[in-house]
């Protein structure tokens, strides 16, 4: 069939609207979506930028939502007619799947990123010049009107809350909102500072919000966003240009430090001052990818047990935790439409540019119909 793609043809350039021939007999556990929206996340830039490995001409795309119209003959989770939100890919039978952290999957690297083929080595994707095009990005390539996925990163969601707006809750909402309840998992009444309050870091303050924290700081360089922070949930903000971090903590907001941080801006010194900030055995939790850099903190930093631990997407199970941000935001303990703006597919270099100079948030590219 053919499909409507925004695809990147080389590293470093805009992406182009394109017709894109997909083959769609499918494997038995793959499911075929017709995407009606997907969010744009900073990940497909650092493929775009040549800073993640994902070979060109490449869909790239990575939350998708949309309506299944096809499955493979082995598929019994989903049927043609369900709604469903993509999340990243996972195997689903190495040890770190089974005892229920698929986004350390053993695989996560040759399944979410890789060379863009199927497992097997054959490509349904091709271009109008009969050139193989890498999909599967993250097991979906979402940046198309239609997406080959696999009935293991496929999740249900209901029908009664618009489709459109919620793909973005399959990778960055769910990296800072699973982060903060999956492996912070703060007490009501604690406290936690957060650093860089994009749409990852405002996803961690809606859920430490709705974990019931008590101090909840928002850290960051524009006044816009912490703005926004404390609509959602920070009860103070620290504007890391005109005051130390760490001082404003530890003296004036909550003296002797706080439990927890979460860190989603992967720079050195931010991190520092986080870990700096902690009371005694408190604990920092980091998002930020930053490839080329080494963390450096000072070992007094540690001694009296605090830590530092990484993680990715939020160390979810998707299946759990998406219809629980849904049930969050119908309850109105969870509002991520406020981060959202919508595009059509069309202006996805636009979403880009507004997306690059924090005008946007969280963009979504909505599909033509
Ligand atoms: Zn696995
Ligand atoms: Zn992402």
């Amino acid at each position: 069939m053919k499909i409507q793609a925004a695809l990147l043809n080389d590293y470093g350039k805009p992406f182009d609207l394109e017709t894109v021939e997909l083959d769609t007999t499918l494997k038995n556990t793959e499911v075929l979506v017709k995407i009606k929206a997907t969010g744009l996340c900073h990940t497909d830039l650092t493929v775009r930028d040549k800073q993640s490995p994902f070979s060109v001409p490449a869909i790239l795309g990575h939350e998708g939502a949309g309506i299944v119209e096809k499955v493979g003959a082995n598929v019994t989770k989903v049927k043609p007619g369900d709604h469903v939100v993509l999340a990243p890919a996972s195997c689903g039978k190495c040890n770190s799947c089974k005892s229920g952290h698929p986004s350390y999957c053993e695989k996560f690297f040759p399944l979410n990123f890789g060379n863009g083929h199927r497992e097997d080595g054959s490509c349904p994707y091709h271009n109008h010049e009969g050139k193989g095009v890498a999909g599967f990005f993250f097991g979906q390539s979402s940046f198309a009107t239609y997406s080959l996925a696999e009935e293991n990163n496929v999740v249900k969601v209901p029908t009664d809350i618009p489709i459109e707006m919620l793909g973005p809750l399959g990778c960055g909402i769910q990296t800072g909102a699973g982060t903060v309840l999956n492996v912070i998992k703060p007490d009501a009444g604690q406290s936690i500072v957060i650093s860089g309050v994009g749409p990852v870091g405002l996803s961690g303050i809606m859920a430490a919000k709705a974990r019931g924290c008590t101090t909840i700081i928002a850290v960051d360089v524009h006044e816009n966003r912490l703005q926004l922070a404390k609509e959602l949930g920070a009860t103070h903000t620290i504007n890391s240009l005109n005051e130390s971090v760490t001082e404003a903590i530890t003296t004036r907001i909550h003296p002797g430090g706080v439990h927890y941080a979460l860190d989603t801006t992967g720079r050195n010194n931010v991190i520092s001052d986080l870990v700096a900030s902690l009371n005694f055995t408190g604990k920092a939790v980091l998002v930020g990818v930053s490839p080329t850099a080494n963390l450096e903190i000072p070992n007094s930093a540690f001694t009296m047990g605090r830590s530092v631990q990484f993680a990715v997407e939020g160390d979810s199970i998707p299946d759990i935790l998406i219809p629980q941000l849904i049930s969050l935001y119908k309850a109105g303990m969870f509002p991520f439409d406020k981060l959202i703006k919508f595009y059509d597919l069309k202006d996805i270099n636009k979403a880009v540019e507004d997306s690059e100079k924090g005008i946007t948030l969280k963009a979504i590219l909505k599909m033509p119909e």
